[in-house]
């Protein structure tokens, strides 16, 4: 009889020893990996009955995928798969709390440790470090703000690398650049566990919906072992190769993202200086051709001068130069972005870091008043 994990009702699991086999070594699945990306939307997968083949050069190397209890919260031989969430900001907490409402064992570190308390009155655990969390979990997730505190977290003192070993898996959904996630990777794996990059498309709405888009990379086995999990706090997930793919795909969309909200903050103040209504430009962008979520959602605040955080400013200017970084590193000039960039950074000068990316606007109406 075959077993079915329907990512949508998120009943099932893949159990943990076998999910995380220390015997996908890296160098076997890069091989296998070269130039392979996939997309795999939210639907119903089904798991084969027998053991699957993993990537391996050792060829009996067999991954057994299992059921859970019919309550979602343990495997059929009773162990439960142990989770990790590192870094409860405006993403992790809704993401951790999708995984703990949908049953999983989740255990949860964040540097302030007053978020956590909201996830543990849901059920979850908690360890006083990333290495405890990484030690008494299977897998590992961390969503931190930035290169820095990423790096640290996995690799500093006290560090998730701290606690991996072979059969764990860490999965960092953080926005990093490439150079850093290699870093991590090559600190996680050094431990004999597997690394698998994945940061996220989609903001704080959509984390707490369960349909973030994962751009993933790194240990091809982590990502199908982790996918339950992934589809549990997301609609969809693309495998897009080796490490450092991930976090390239994510920065080229917050690019294209950061550009569009600078362009659209011009039209709206342009509008509004020839004597049109900014709300009925919202209106009529939102029924052509240049209609998205993005504008539909943050353009009525915007009018408004208000900007409640979804998304803040600083992580927008934060993207914007790790993807100028990214188009240097290829000699690929990117004019427009640049100059999104020097008004994000405008708004970070006058106090907007965390305030919503849509402050941008402010920076423009700074420009108008200096002219004036
Ligand atoms: P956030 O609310 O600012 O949360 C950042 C998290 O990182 C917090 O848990 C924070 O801990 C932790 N952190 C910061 N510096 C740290 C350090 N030095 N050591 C340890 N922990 C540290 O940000 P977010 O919006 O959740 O975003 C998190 C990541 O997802 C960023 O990389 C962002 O670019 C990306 N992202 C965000 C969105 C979005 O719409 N918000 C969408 C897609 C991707 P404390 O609580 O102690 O400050």
């Amino acid at each position: 009889m075959g077993l079915v994990a329907n990512t949508s009702c998120r009943s099932h699991y893949l159990t943990t020893a076998a999910m995380f086999s220390p015997f996908n070594t890296a160098a076997s699945l890069s091989k296998a990996m070269i130039l392979r990306s996939s997309f795999c939307p939210r639907r119903t997968i089904c798991f084969r009955p027998t053991p699957v083949p993993c990537l391996s050069t050792q060829p009996h190397c067999l991954v057994r995928v299992k059921a859970l209890s019919s309550d979602g919260s343990k495997a059929a031989d009773g162990s439960p798969v142990r989770i990790g969430f590192l870094g409860l900001g405006i993403m992790g907490s809704p993401m951790a709390q999708n995984l703990i409402k949908a049953g999983c064992d989740v255990t949860v570190w964040n540097r302030t440790k007053g978020k956590c308390d909201p996830l543990i009155s849901l059920g979850a655990k908690y360890k006083p470090s990333p290495e405890e969390v990484a030690a008494s979990c299977d897998v590992t997730f961390a969503m931190l703000a930035d290169p820095q505190s990423a790096v640290d977290v996995a690799c500093g003192k006290n560090g998730a690398a701290s606690g991996m070993a072979p059969g764990k898996g860490y999965v960092d959904v953080s926005t990093v650049d490439g150079a850093t996630s290699k870093m991590i990777s090559s600190s996680i794996k050094s431990t004999g566990a597997q690394f698998l990059e994945a940061p996220v498309s989609g903001s704080k709405k959509p984390a707490e919906d369960g349909q973030l888009i994962f751009l993933t990379a790194g240990d091809k086995s982590l990502y199908e072992t982790s996918g339950p999990f992934l589809d549990i706090m997301g609609k969809s997930r693309f495998y897009l190769g080796d490490v450092g793919n991930g976090a390239a795909m994510k920065l080229v969309v917050n690019m294209i993202m950061g550009s569009m909200m600078a362009s659209f903050s011009e039209g709206l103040i342009l509008s509004e200086k020839v004597g049109l209504d900014p709300s009925i430009l919202v209106q009529v962008i939102s029924q052509g051709a240049i209609s998205s979520p993005m504008y539909a959602m943050k353009g009525p605040s915007m009018v408004q001068s208000s900007y409640p955080t979804a998304f803040p400013l600083k992580h927008q200017q934060k993207d914007l130069r790790l993807a100028l970084g990214l188009a240097e590193s290829v000699s690929q000039p990117t004019p427009i972005a640049a100059a999104a960039n020097e008004l994000y950074k405008v708004a970070k000068s006058r106090g907007l870091s965390d305030d919503d990316f849509s402050a941008v606007i402010e920076a423009l109406k700074v420009k108008i008043e200096q002219q004036g």
